[in-house]
C-alpha cells in the first residue's frame, strides 16, 4: 500500500478526535488574533502535525502576521484594509485545501 493511501486514512480515522481543514484554519486565524484557549491550541498542534496544507496556511498567516506588525503607522494609514491581504492569501489556501481533497 502507498504510503499516500496510508496518510488518507489515518487522517480519516482521526477525523473524530481531531479538527478538519476548515476548523483548522479557523483557529489558525484565531491564534494570529491572540483568542486561542489551551484546548483549542492543542487540537491545532494536533491537526498542523497530520496536515501539510494547514501547517503551510499556519507559516504563511505567521508570516503575513508578522510582516503586518512590523508595518511602520504611516503606512498602516495608508492600507487601512491591512487585514485584507491576509484574507486572500487564506482563501487562497483553503482552495487548494479543497481542490486536493
Ligand atoms: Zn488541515
Amino acid at each position: 500500500m502507498d504510503m499516500m493511501r496510508v496518510k488518507k486514512m489515518m487522517i480519516k480515522s482521526m477525523d473524530f478526535v481531531m479538527l478538519d481543514c476548515k476548523q483548522a484554519t479557523y483557529l489558525v486565524t484565531k491564534k494570529l488574533d491572540g483568542k486561542l484557549s489551551a484546548f483549542e491550541s492543542t487540537r491545532l498542534k494536533l491537526h498542523l502535525k497530520t496536515c501539510d496544507f494547514c501547517r503551510e496556511y499556519d507559516i504563511q498567516s505567521s508570516k503575513i502576521d508578522a510582516v503586518l506588525k512590523q508595518t511602520p503607522d504611516d503606512l498602516d494609514q495608508k492600507y487601512t484594509h491591512k487585514h485584507r491581504l491576509d484574507t486572500k492569501k487564506k482563501q487562497e489556501i483553503v482552495k487548494k485545501i479543497v481542490d486536493n481533497q
